[in-house]
């Protein structure tokens, strides 16, 4: 990674903030995931609080997850945008939501609260979230001391009644001019 953007970026974690500012990172396909975690583990060494995206998709994720537990970390659970080979991936929709739920479970874990994790989940199933907002009750995990993330736009309703009922919500709005790959179909002049 080029150094004056990492360095730039620690500059900007570490400005004086109201509540919780973190710089997180996405997940791309399998051949980032190492490099992605590494580079989440170099900068908060740096000083920089960072958070990473741990996709229920992927075989790994759980050991991953493990990891992440034992260092106290900032982590934002998804299901996955990407489609994997069964050598390393869940392919199936109920594979993928059953490895959510365990890995949702191991982030809400009494070793993890102790370890100071900080547990964000972004899903729109509101099935799923509500077997979390249970799990989380029942192993005393208060709202507000993990979150659930979800796209600007999609299922609005549901944001605001997890607000309402006391539940962290952030919304997750991808902007500017190269958040989307640059293709004809997609530059049709609506920037
Ligand atoms: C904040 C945030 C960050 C993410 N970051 C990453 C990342 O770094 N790497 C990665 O691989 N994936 C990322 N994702 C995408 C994620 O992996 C899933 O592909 C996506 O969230 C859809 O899965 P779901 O959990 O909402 O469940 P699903 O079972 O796919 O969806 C549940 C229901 O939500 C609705 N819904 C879901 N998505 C949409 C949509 N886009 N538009 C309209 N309705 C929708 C549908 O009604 C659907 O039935 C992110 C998602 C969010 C919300």
């Amino acid at each position: 990674m080029n150094r004056l953007w990492q360095c730039s970026m620690i500059a900007l974690a570490r400005r004086p903030h109201n509540g919780r500012k973190t710089l997180m990172l996405d997940m791309e396909d399998i051949d980032y995931v190492g490099l992605t975690l590494d580079l989440r583990k170099s900068l908060e060494d740096r000083g920089a609080p960072t958070a990473v995206t741990v996709q229920a998709y992927l075989h790994r994720s759980e050991e991953d997850i493990r990891a992440l537990c034992d260092a106290g970390a900032f982590v934002r659970l998804v299901k996955g945008a990407f489609v994997g080979e069964s050598r390393y991936a869940f392919s199936g929709r109920p594979e993928i939501d059953a490895n959510y739920r365990k890995l949702a479970a191991l982030l809400l874990s009494p070793a993890a609260r102790k370890a100071s994790v900080y547990p964000a989940f972004a899903t729109h199933d509101h099935k799923l979230i509500g077997e979390i907002r249970r799990v989380a009750r029942d192993t005393g995990w208060m709202p507000g001391s993990y979150e659930f993330e979800m796209l600007y736009g999609v299922r609005p309703e549901l944001q605001k009644e997890l607000v309402a009922a006391g539940e962290s919500v952030r919304l997750y709005l991808p902007y500017g001019r190269d958040w989307w790959p640059q293709h004809p179909l997609f530059t049709g002049g609506w920037y």
